[in-house]
């Protein structure tokens, strides 16, 4: 059986409630039955995506570890299901470059995401100086390494790994389709599982085809182009069309 396209949008801390708002009222994109579509938006939008956002899956961009306690600023895995939120974005590289977030974070975080019943998308990827060296499909190793081997397999199978070349977000600047089947294909064969690989990093309307049609392309992980309804919708719409 194909995997399901799973694309989601990752608003980073764009759209506040208002703007959530007029987004879902924008945003009316054709469904498909082998089409996931995720908005992943700031803590504060939450309510209004989950009450506008039609059936869009609605999730999060971080979560804390702990269930609970003495965490200044922070939000449980717990909190977010209990609002029905139901996918978490973990370990994306501005979370790991700005906040300090190492691989044992983005490990226990996963652990904390799937024990709460969400999703949990763990993004993975190089910067441009490995990528340079020749050391990008090591790091990425690494990275998935230190999630995946301490998972079984169903708790495998219910993550979602997102291949974020550093380099290529938010930067214009796309990996090519062959540089990143390249990637998903090694990160297929680590794998026992059949966990969906998205791709992320400047993917927009003109390059989704290309990109989603690779064969271990299951998505993507879109930042910019998921912040105006109409290019998310048309990102949607290659999808479908692939199908
Ligand atoms: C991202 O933030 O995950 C991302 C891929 O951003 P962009 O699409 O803007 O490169």
């Amino acid at each position: 059986m194909r995997r399901p396209y799973l694309i989601a949008g990752n608003w980073k801390m764009n759209h506040g409630p208002a703007e959530t708002e007029a987004f879902f009222a924008a945003f009316e994109a054709p469904r498909h039955p082998e089409v996931e579509v995720l908005l992943c938006v700031p803590y504060v939008s939450l309510p209004a995506a989950l009450v506008r956002g039609g059936y869009a899956r609605i999730g999060a961009q971080n979560l804390h570890f702990e269930n609970d306690g003495a965490f200044t600023g922070e939000i449980s895995g717990s909190m977010l299901t209990k609002m029905g939120v139901d996918s978490v974005i973990i370990g994306h590289s501005e979370r790991r470059q700005y906040f300090g977030e190492t691989d044992a974070h983005v490990l226990k975080k996963t652990r904390k995401a799937l024990e709460s019943g969400m999703t949990p998308i763990v993004c993975v990827g190089e910067v441009l100086a490995e990528r340079r060296a020749g050391t990008h499909v090591d790091v990425v190793k690494r990275q998935i390494d230190a999630v995946f081997t301490q998972l079984d397999a169903a708790q495998a199978s219910a993550t979602v790994i997102a291949y974020e070349p550093v380099w290529a977000i938010g930067t214009g600047e796309t990996a090519t389709p062959e540089q990143a089947q390249e990637m998903h294909a090694a990160i297929r064969s680590w794998l026992a599982s059949d966990t969906r690989i998205l791709y992320g990093g400047s993917m927009n309307a003109a390059n989704a085809e290309a990109l989603l049609s690779q064969p271990d392309v299951d998505g993507g992980l879109i930042g910019g182009a998921s912040l105006k309804p109409d290019l998310f919708m048309s990102i949607v719409q290659t999808a479908i069309q692939l199908r």
